[in-house]
């Protein structure tokens, strides 16, 4: 069952759509990511579900029922927003209970409820602190937990990390992450961080300009982009402009000519087209032979090497245009800038997508 649905829900603020005619189906139990560059409409997003926001048109319908109306205090909807901060003068178990006091839970309730979420955000010991006295990461999971003090059926969290350095930002996104599927509830993110959407999403929802770009799995999203901008948004990606003849045949940059596996869904013929091949997808070889158009292999010259330690990555320069592989030290010992090697592109790895609009 669905539990949370938006059909065409706008918001305008004066004459600019900030939310334009969304449509969205939230599973349950899920957690689902807004992601999109700063401006592109995911907190609008956000605060209309919570109720922060009214819309413009459209209605959001949760568990059956139209809510569009509903003021926030009302849906019984968990938040953790930037901006709502824990209350500093309480400690750790005041907060916690702070939303069971507002519904006046019995006393033994509050505490056992306490109690019980102290352990799960593994803070115990902490329940007599001022909150003023934790660490950033632990004042999160105590911002978590007087969230979800009321099981609400849904939890809203907007950018809920991005205060945290990036060390404990990566730990945060697990732990939030497990303690979501541990408890199964319903959680919708948002961030403008791809390798966080990635890391904690079931699914992503891609937004651009207000509306949705794409929605899906996050590995279908990032190997199967629908457009150059979802393609560029999630991930690395060498991007170049081809032409191709509809049958497999594309032509790079420079002139050279390769073969790519055709795109079931082929890319409107009206629209310029982008050839799209992950680093990880591009195989390299240290050598000068000649390029092979039968085996899609371009020669190059290593322009920059970004090495650290686990990874590298190496910028290579083609005729005519650049390309990025992401390779380890153990599988192209000895690579050096200024090299000549050889790029080999799967036919299967290369994806061919419509070019992003001109602005
Ligand atoms: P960010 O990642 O920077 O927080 P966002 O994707 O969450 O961005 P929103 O905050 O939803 O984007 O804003 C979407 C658009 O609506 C922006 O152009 C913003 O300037 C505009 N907007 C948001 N709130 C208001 C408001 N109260 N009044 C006028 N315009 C607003």
């Amino acid at each position: 069952m669905t539990h949370l649905t938006l059909q065409a829900v706008t918001k305008r603020f004066n004459s600019a759509y900030a939310v334009d005619h969304v449509d969205l189906s939230v599973p349950d139990g899920k957690l689902i990511c807004f992601l999109g560059p700063s401006g592109c409409g995911k907190t609008t997003l956000l605060r209309m579900i919570a109720g922060l926001e009214t819309p413009s048109s459209g209605i959001v319908n949760f568990a059956g029922r139209d809510i569009t109306h509903v003021p926030a205090n009302q849906r019984d909807f968990g938040m953790v927003f930037q901006s709502l901060a824990l209350f500093p003068h309480m400690t750790v178990a005041q907060n916690i209970a702070y939303p069971l006091r507002l519904r006046k839970t019995a006393k033994v309730t509050q505490s056992q409820r306490v109690t019980a979420l102290l352990e799960l955000i593994q803070l115990p010991h902490m329940a007599n602190r001022p909150v003023t006295q934790l660490s950033g990461g632990q004042r999160q999971r105590v911002a978590i937990a007087r969230a979800i003090a009321s099981s609400p059926k849904l939890l809203l969290l907007d950018e809920p990390l991005s205060a945290l350095d990036a060390k404990l930002r990566e730990a945060m996104q697990v732990e939030i992450r497990l303690l979501q599927q541990r408890l199964g509830i319903t959680t919708i993110m948002v961030t403008h961080d791809q390798r966080e959407a990635m890391t904690m999403a079931d699914e992503i929802v891609v937004m651009e300009k207000g509306r949705i770009a794409q929605v899906g799995k996050p590995l279908d999203i990032y190997r199967d982009p629908v457009s150059e901008f979802v393609a560029d948004f999630i991930g690395l990606g060498n991007i170049l402009p081809v032409t191709y003849d509809g049958v497999g045949g594309v032509s790079l940059p420079g002139g050279q000519q390769i073969v790519v596996t055709p795109p079931a869904r082929a890319p409107a013929s009206a629209s310029e087209i982008r050839l799209l091949i992950r680093p990880e997808d591009v195989c390299v070889r240290i050598g000068s032979g000649a390029a092979d158009q039968n085996q899609n292999r371009l020669s190059g010259t290593v322009s920059f090497i970004r090495d650290v330690g686990a990874s590298l990555e190496a910028t290579i320069e083609c005729a005519g245009f650049t390309l990025t592989a992401a390779t380890t030290p153990r599988e192209t010992p000895g690579l050096m800038l200024g090299m000549p090697v050889l790029a080999e592109l799967p036919p299967h790895a290369c994806k061919l997508i419509a070019a992003r609009a001109a602005h």
